[in-house]
């Protein structure tokens, strides 16, 4: 059935529901965690930045005590000590300053006179050195800065008291390090060697532009997802709202897409309904006189479409009436090419809705018909259903007057099956009866429907109407509405209802 989902089609349908649904939220949420990363990133460089400048305002201070105290290396470690150890009283940083002479260390702020050995390649860069601790405080962490010139050399110490607090204080929620040469410093205040641990999150490493070390500062694995979590539940709640608005809109446009009212436009937009003809033969000769023209839907996955699974809907929602128009192009287009061919006006049904004869327009559909072929070649009869009879109206009655005057035919389909009175005959100027194929079903089998048959006959002569028999499927029916001069008979005896070029190649055969 075209007009019905499938269990398939409603699967798919609510998948891209879902889809249309979770995209935003997916995209939307990769956006954040891009822009969490990016703030996470912004933040440990500016962390980094700032723990550089602080080390290097204490490296600053001991350098300077280191440049003071450099003039006095060499010189009797007694006559400088005082000046060693006011160095280290002055300066806030400075824990101790030594004066070296050519590689021994031989004066002391802590110790006076002092000695041993100093090795340059201890130092990154001949300048910083990272200690775990001296003799005096083991396992506390201690940076050296060394300045020589010539033999002469000077060696300040910074706590690394200091240089923790600050990894700590600043770093507060990122993770920092401070990397001297070949070893490390971590917040806890302790000295590592070796390979440096990597951040997994933002990780930034900056370089002093002063000093021989860096800082790395970033953070522990799935901070990016706590940095959203804490930051970011508004922008969710925003995000869940964009998901279902727009899964919403996608399933409304589908349901409407998928509306059967919808899925009739598109097919009559496609031109997927198009004319089958069924041949209407003589009574007597039984001689082509006409087709009925009859509405197939050429559904692009169902294949062809019977009328009476779409025409009542089709009559619901209005759409029968532009179908209608169309199927009458079509048929004008197919057929006014063989009017030359036709030796007397051939007989063209076309079945025509209540709904139709509301306003005049159907005699501008008519007159357009009529105006395709060469003039007299055809009789447009147009076949109402009598179980669906045209209220008489001041419209309906001036429609049918002008219909007339165009010499449009009227027939009454199905007649026998409802109730149209003699009046009603009259007052439509009807030309035809179209005698319901149940009766003609029912010749030589059912006395009481061959009786009704035989008053309609009889009727049709009284009112000097034209009859038309349908659904004639054998001979004896044939045999028997010849014998009672009904004038036209159709039925797949004479011809099933063809494609518009099956049916013009069978025309020239006749
Ligand atoms: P209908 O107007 O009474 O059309 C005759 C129906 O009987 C057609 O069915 C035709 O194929 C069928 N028929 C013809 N000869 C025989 C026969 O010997 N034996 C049997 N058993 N059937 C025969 P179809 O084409 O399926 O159309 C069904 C109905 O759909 C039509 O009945 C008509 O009421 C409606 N219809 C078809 N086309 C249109 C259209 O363009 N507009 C409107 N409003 N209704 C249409
Ligand atoms: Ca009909
Ligand atoms: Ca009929």
């Amino acid at each position: 059935m075209p007009l019905k989902a499938k269990a398939h089609q409603r699967n798919l349908r609510v998948a891209i529901t879902l889809v249309s649904g979770l995209l935003p939220i997916l995209l939307g949420a990769v956006i954040l965690y891009w822009q969490a990363e990016r703030t996470l990133k912004q933040g440990t460089e500016q962390t980094a930045h700032e723990a550089i400048r602080q080390f290097d305002l204490m490296l600053d201070n001991t350098a300077h005590a280191a440049q003071i105290l450099l003039p006095l290396a060499g010189q009797n470690c007694k006559d400088v000590t005082l000046a060693l150890r006011e160095q280290v009283t002055r300066r806030p940083f400075v824990r101790s300053t030594n004066l070296v002479w050519g590689d021994d260390l031989y004066c002391s702020s802590l110790f006076g006179e002092y000695h041993e050995v100093v090795n340059p390649g201890d130092y990154t860069l001949g300048g910083l050195w990272l200690m775990n601790g001296n003799p005096v405080t083991p396992n506390t962490a201690l940076l050296v800065y060394r300045l020589s010139e010539g033999k002469k050399g000077v060696l300040t110490t910074l706590d690394g008291y200091h240089l923790s607090n600050i990894l700590r204080l600043i770093g507060r929620k990122t993770t920092l390090l401070l990397q001297v040469g070949p070893d490390w410093l971590s917040a806890d205040g302790k000295v590592h060697k070796g390979e440096r641990p990597e951040l997994p999150v933002a990780q930034s490493t900056e370089l002093s532009e002063n000093y021989a070390f860096t800082v790395s500062a970033g953070f522990p694995e799935g901070e990016t997802w706590r940095y959203m979590s804490s930051e970011y539940p508004p922008l969710f709640s925003l995000l869940i709202f964009f998901g279902v608005i727009s899964g919403s809109i996608v399933h409304f446009l589908q349901k409407r897409a998928m509306s059967p009212t919808h899925e009739m436009q598109r097919a009559l937009e496609a031109s997927e309904f198009i004319p089958y003809f069924q041949p209407v033969v003589h009574g007597d000769s039984k001689r082509w006189a006409g087709c009925e023209v009859l509405m197939r839907w050429k559904h692009p996955k169902e294949g062809l479409v019977r009328p009476d699974l779409f025409i009542p809907f089709a009559e619901h929602t209005g759409l029968i009436v532009p179908m209608t128009r169309s199927l009458m192009k079509q048929t004008a287009a197919l057929l006014a090419p063989q009017s030359a061919s036709f030796s007397e006006p051939f007989h063209i049904g076309i079945n025509i809705t209540a709904s139709h004869c509301q306003d005049l327009v159907l005699v501008k559909d008519c007159r357009e018909f009529l105006d395709a072929f060469a003039p007299g070649s055809v009789h447009l009869v147009l076949e109402l259903t009598e179980r669906e009879l045209i209220s008489p109206t001041a419209t309906t009655l001036q429609l049918f007057e002008q219909l007339h005057e165009l010499g449009v035919k009227m027939a009454i389909d199905d007649f026998g099956t409802g109730h149209s009175s003699l009046g009603y005959l009259r007052q439509f100027n009807v030309d035809f009866l179209k005698i319901d194929q149940s009766f003609v079903a029912m010749i030589g089998i059912d006395t009481l429907s061959s009786h009704i048959l035989d008053s309609i006959i009889e009727l049709a002569g009284k009112l000097d109407l034209a009859l038309v028999a349908e659904g004639v499927e054998t001979e004896e029916q044939s045999d028997y509405l010849s014998d009672q001069r009904v004038n036209f008979l159709q039925g797949y005896l004479y011809g099933k209802p063809m494609s518009g070029a099956e049916f013009i190649s069978a025309l020239s055969d006749y």
